[in-house]
């Protein structure tokens, strides 16, 4: 029986989604029960229409949320874990918005609040209270009006079909919310289960008391509480209502109030103070929401299993630990700004053309294949050309012009990067920065791709064993950047028919040894038109999780590549064949 579960607002609000990435982590299904307001949160639970509820407690700009942890108390619920949520606001537009003819921005007022700075250079726009985060991309959805934004979650994108005008956009980065999951006292015990995961001594303990207004009365319990060792994870004060210079002290303090030292310290807490509660021991928060993006939730049965029935690993993965099936228990998911995610449960096209040439040649392109089902686009703007006096691409022209299609067509792009200089800008610019085939051992770019929050596309360079590949990903993945995928794109043989020999074993063997999603370029595999339809087919079964091609609206007219360009109609016959080929993500 799934767990039906209460917060405050609608689905696409933070608590909705917080709950969401919970219950999925633990592999429990929930059912959300989105009310009006936190009293009715908790009221649901006490009623029986909900089994457990979700409550805010404390946010990293705005501070304690009182009426959290008041009416846990007031209600005598039972916590049974925190959860640390990292709040990511992003503005959200419908798509064909831009960012420059925003007008309008709605948002809760607490995010409005945590935005400030950046609300502040929207010139000219209009600040709109919403009653939840929720609503405001509902209603956004519905308006359909392209002067209009919201201030919301990643998953509002995917869920109410918006695109992003602006992400991280909260005046400090580390914003984090903490809620306290609850239930009733007489909740059933596969409810009572979702907490008490973990040991005592890591579990938390909230309290709410009063002192006499009386001078040392605060440091004498807070001498009781270091005499016994026990830390404080929070102290915060406020004054009793009614009773002037009377304060109440919320505090959080580590260890369970079951542990003897925490219970003998309570005790005599409570010998010193007019009134004291103990609102409950829980569990600590569990990891919170990645720093980009936040992975579209799937059950722990849905998640890839990184392990499964492998060989050990050859003896040279000593050299590439991190890119290693074996360090991690899932594959790698890297979810992406619409929803879309690289090595999840479902196939994704990546298509655009090799060089961003105009912007009526970029947005006619994102048009026709987002229509036809690319998830992502892309688009050369510095290009790695072999004959210096070919056309080397619009450079940051083409960036702006690339994204703008992105932002039209509500999809992420991907672009390469092709020095160190460029990887600041070109990070906050596009969705995924492209190590071209030509780069993948420079290393000093591997290295600043590395230390970037973006995810990276590194391309299989020309004459690359696997091993070498692995390790260039190693060195991205060792400046702490977990989210690369490897692009197999066709390497240097004997052979002179095709462009590259496209190494389609290269899936299997790179699938087997990593955790990494593998991505297949046939345009540049094999470089003539006419073959690439077949080896995108081949590239799906085979067991890649992504492809990305090229497209053109007039081939013949291509500044790069041009025999290797599909036409929209190519285009759609691919998607149409990639439909009867089943996705062995
Ligand atoms: C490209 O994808 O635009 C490109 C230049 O590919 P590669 O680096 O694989 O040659
Ligand atoms: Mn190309």
């Amino acid at each position: 029986m799934a767990i039906i579960a209460a917060f405050q607002g609608i689905d696409g609000a933070h608590s909705s989604v917080a709950l969401a990435d919970h219950f999925s982590r633990l592999g429990v299904m929930h059912e959300a029960l989105g009310v009006p307001t936190f009293r009715q949160v908790a009221t649901s639970v006490i009623s029986g229409k909900a089994d457990v509820g979700l409550l805010p407690v404390d946010n990293a700009i705005a501070g304690t949320v009182r009426d959290g942890y008041d009416l846990i108390a007031q209600y005598d619920l039972v916590p049974l874990t925190e959860i640390e949520w990292r709040m990511e606001h992003r503005l959200l537009g419908v798509p064909g918005s831009l960012l420059s003819e925003i007008r309008e921005v709605h948002a809760h007022p607490l995010v409005l609040a945590e935005c400030g700075r950046f609300l502040s250079t929207l010139a000219g726009a209009r600040i709109v209270p919403s009653v939840d985060t929720g609503v405001a991309a509902r209603e956004l959805s519905e308006s359909k009006d392209r002067s209009r934004a919201a201030l919301g979650p990643p998953q509002a994108i995917a869920r109410y079909q918006l695109i992003e005008l602006a992400q991280n956009v909260a005046d400090h980065p580390e914003n984090y919310t903490r809620f306290l999951l609850f239930a009733g006292r007489d909740a059933r015990p596969e409810v009572r289960a979702l907490g008490g995961r973990t040991s005592p001594e890591r579990r938390k303990t909230s309290l709410l008391f009063a002192t006499r207004h009386e001078q040392g009365a605060l440091a004498k319990c807070l001498g009781i509480l270091a005499e016994a060792s026990i830390n404080l994870a929070k102290l915060e004060s406020r004054p009793k209502l009614g009773k002037a210079w009377e304060y109440l002290f919320y505090v959080d303090l580590e260890g369970d109030a079951g542990l003897p030292h925490v219970a003998t310290a309570l005790e005599r807490l409570r010998e010193n103070t007019t009134s004291l509660q103990v609102i409950g021991s829980y569990d600590v928060g569990a990891a919170s929401a990645p720093a980009v993006t936040a992975p579209a939730p799937l059950t722990e049965a849905e998640a890839p299993k990184a392990t499964l029935d492998f060989p050990p690993l050859p003896a040279s993965s000593k050299s590439w630990p991190k890119a290693a099936r074996t360090s991690r228990e899932h594959a790698t998911r890297i979810p992406l700004a619409n929803g879309t995610v690289i090595g999840g449960n479902e196939f994704v096209v990546i298509a655009g053309p090799c060089s961003v040439e105009s912007r009526d040649q970029v947005l006619e392109t994102a048009q026709a294949v987002v229509a036809r089902g690319a998830r992502v686009l892309r688009g050369g703007a510095f290009k790695p050309r072999t004959n210096p006096y070919s056309f080397q691409g619009l450079g940051w022209e083409a960036v702006a012009l690339l994204t703008e299609a992105g932002r039209a067509t509500g999809c992420p792009v991907v672009s390469e990067v092709m020095s160190v200089e460029q990887v600041e800008r070109m990070a906050r610019e596009v969705d995924i920065l492209q190590i071209g085939a030509r780069n993948m051992q420079n290393f000093d770019l591997l290295r600043a791709v590395g230390q970037k929050e973006r995810p990276v596309m590194l391309k299989r360079g020309l004459s690359a064993s696997l091993e070498e590949l692995l390790q260039a990903a190693e060195y991205i993945l060792a400046e702490g950047n977990p989210h690369v995928m490897l692009c197999e794109r066709g390497i240097r043989t004997f052979e002179t028919a095709t462009r590259n020999t496209l190494d389609l074993s290269a899936v299997p063997v790179l699938r087997e040894r990593s955790h990494l999603p593998v991505i297949v370029d046939p345009s540049h595999g094999v470089g003539v038109r006419r073959w690439i339809r077949p080896l995108c087919r081949a590239a799906k079964a085979v067991g890649a999780h992504a492809i990305m091609i090229e497209v053109h609206p007039n081939p013949a007219q291509a500044k790069s590549d041009a025999d290797q360009a599909l036409t929209f109609d190519d285009f759609a016959g691919i998607m149409l064949d990639l439909e009867q080929i089943p996705f062995s993500g």
